[in-house]
């Protein structure tokens, strides 16, 4: 990968639960990647923008399909600040 990539650090004894959901059904939606963390790792996250709303994805890959689930919707500044949060392991 790119040295430019990310890892996010390991969960810090105050990590604070993200809610993450089920990717809801908004298949028109055009969805932009602006950051994620390096695809080396069994889990991997992207900083996405939807519309003027951003949301974290967290992809898991499992023996199957998969699985991705999202985090809620802020506006930029509070997602990028999540974003930041979840590398240096204060969210999770
Ligand atoms: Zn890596």
């Amino acid at each position: 990968m790119a040295r430019t990539s990310s890892h996010v650090a390991a969960p810090r004894s105050h990590c604070e639960a993200l809610a993450w959901n089920a990717p809801g059904l908004r298949r028109w939606e055009r969805v932009r990647v602006v950051r994620r963390t390096c695809d080396c790792e069994t889990v991997f996250y992207e900083l996405c923008q939807a519309g003027s709303l951003r949301f974290i994805r967290r992809t898991m890959r499992t023996a199957g399909a998969p699985q991705v689930e999202e985090s809620d919707r802020w506006l930029a500044a509070e997602a990028d600040a999540m974003w930041t949060a979840l590398l240096f392991g204060l969210v999770r």
